[in-house]
């Protein structure tokens, strides 16, 4: 049995045995693992990272942080096929689900290591050249970037254990900032040992990284106004921490990046069997299964013109009948369980809320899970419709987590927009078309309730990203239901963890000083 230890002022600890939590194979219900926080000293955690971890990572340059996250990442990669069977054990992923985890955690390192390379030998940055603010031209005025004193605590959701850890903590240590990490618990082992493989690689200064595996305890009470708050999860944990003690009283930044109604818009132009429609059915059907549908970037409501609404039906149930369910280690399976049975009792209580709501099952896949188990956590993709999606609700709002998403017909692109809207807020649109107008009217309609839109269309169809694809050259979040947070988009997830500052003064003496 693996015990999952924190890894906290520079050792790794196990708490007190009364605060044992069980982690499970969610194929098998077989218990593989346990942690415990109890007792662990949270404030002497947050204090080391200031006062250990901040002053090291600030004495560094960009290009030396840059070449620390480029060591992580080698190293994460050197245990690939490692990580890859911890994360089949206690998350249930698939080797491809896996590989998207755990090489987008390599992969996000590998492109910070280089941005910190192309930053160079500064430790903070400066804004352009500043501008002249009265008469005199000896006067001016620059903004700098510095790094926040604080701690940066980031507290990851069940789903991406691997790159959850990593695409926050590759921007918190490049920007200059110590991070504390909290993954999920249920599916903590894989966090627990890419953090593991780092520590015994000795890449990082003392403090700079620590890694709480469990219940989070009293931590974000010792939060204060240099310190950072990055969450992923549900929409409700997001709330309750938005409104914690250290956010409200003592502006601890934060940023969330919650749950997400994501829709995609066939538009009216795309004929059925098109190079375009292939793309939209190929899409859909790796959204809804990719992960075992537990993306917050997977599309969970599809908007089509209602004279193709049956067409795209038939066409997804075709393909979704190729993509098999079970256990992950056998033969020909290409979805496996959900990350836990309580995930499992929410997607069975979601599709029966959305039922209530005026959705019916379109489609579900017929046969059992391949070398299933009465203890696993599996579940068959699932097509709802709901031929009334103005009058729905729930719909709108009731996001269930796992390999179901629902069809929805609309008139005109007007009406489209206007109900993808009633998701307030999602991380990912996406639409199909070839037509210009329709293209131009999407990009208005849809941005503004999105943090990211991908666009496929004809020439695109072959070679586009998948939707549910995060890179960290471009920014992931969104806004409302989706938290209204923002990260990476390159450069600019640097922002979240630096404290920017009107510098005014003498030009010559600013410009020697800060050098631009
Ligand atoms: P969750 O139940 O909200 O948990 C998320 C994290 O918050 C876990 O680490 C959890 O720890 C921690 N947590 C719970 N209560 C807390 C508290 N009072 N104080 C501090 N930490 C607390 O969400 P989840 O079930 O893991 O994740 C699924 C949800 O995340 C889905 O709704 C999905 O859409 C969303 N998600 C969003 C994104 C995004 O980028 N927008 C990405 C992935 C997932 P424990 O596990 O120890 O309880």
């Amino acid at each position: 049995m693996q015990e999952l230890k924190s890894y906290l002022m520079g050792s790794f600890q196990s708490g007190e045995a009364e605060g044992t939590q069980e982690l499970f194979d969610p194929s098998t219900g077989e218990v593989v693992a346990t942690t415990s926080t109890q007792g662990l000293d949270l404030a002497g955690a947050v204090a080391f990272a200031r006062e250990k971890g901040g002053p090291a990572l600030r004495a560094m340059t960009f290009a030396e942080r840059g070449a620390m996250l480029k060591a992580m990442s080698k190293v994460l990669y050197e245990k690939r096929d490692e990580l890859l069977a911890i994360s089949a054990r206690n998350a249930g992923t698939t080797r491809s689900d896996g590989k998207y985890d755990v090489d987008g955690a390599t992969g996000t390192l590998a492109y910070y290591a280089s941005l910190g390379k192309k930053l160079g030998d500064r430790r903070y940055l400066v804004e352009g050249e500043g501008e002249q603010l009265t008469r005199s031209a000896r006067f001016w005025g620059v903004h700098v970037k510095q790094p926040i004193r604080g701690v940066a605590v980031h507290i990851n959701a069940f789903n991406f254990p691997a790159w959850g850890f990593a695409e926050k903590a590759a921007v918190a240590l490049l920007a200059g900032v110590p991070v504390i990490t909290k993954p999920a618990t249920d599916t903590a082992w894989l966090t627990y040992e890419c953090i593991r493989l780092i520590v015994e690689a000795n890449i990082l200064p003392e403090g700079a990284l620590q890694l709480l595996c469990g219940e989070p305890g009293d931590l974000l009470s010792h939060l204060g106004p240099q310190d950072a708050l990055a969450f992923t999860g549900s929409a409700r944990t997001g709330a309750l921490l938005r409104g914690g003690e250290a956010v409200v009283h003592r502006s601890t930044r934060v940023n969330v990046e919650a749950d997400s109604l994501n829709a995609a818009v066939v538009g009216p132009d795309i004929e059925v069997g098109s190079p375009t429609w292939q793309m939209l059915v190929r899409d859909m059907a790796k959204e809804i299964t990719q992960k075992t549908g537990q993306k917050c970037t997977a599309t969970r409501r599809i908007f089509v013109p209602s004279d193709k609404l049956d067409a795209l039906k038939d066409a997804l149930a075709e393909e979704l009948d190729l993509i098999k369910y079970g256990h992950p280690d056998s033969e020909g399976v290409r979805m496996g369980p959900l990350a836990s049975k309580r995930q499992q009792k929410d997607c069975e209580d979601g599709i029966a809320e959305l039922k209530a709501d005026g959705a019916e099952v379109a489609y579900q896949f017929a046969g059992e899970p391949i070398d299933g188990h009465a203890e696993g956590a599996f579940f068959p993709s699932t097509l709802l419709i709901h031929r009334a999606p103005k009058d729905a609700k729930l719909v709108h709002e009731r996001e269930v987590f796992g390999p179901v998403s629902t069809l929805m017909p609309y008139e005109t692109i007007e009406d489209a927009i206007e109900l993808v809207g009633r998701g307030e807020g999602g991380l990912v649109a996406s639409a199909y078309t070839n037509d210009r107008a329709v293209y131009a009217a999407l990009i208005e309609g849809l941005g503004p309730w999105s943090g990211r839109l991908l666009l496929g269309s004809k020439k695109v169809a072959d070679q586009a990203i998948p939707i549910g694809m995060v890179l960290p050259s471009c920014i992931h979040g969104g806004p409302g239901r989706a938290g209204g947070g923002e990260e990476l988009g390159g450069e600019r997830g640097l922002d979240f963890y630096l404290q920017r500052t009107a510098v005014q003064g003498d030009r010559a003496l600013l410009s020697k000083t800060l050098g631009f």
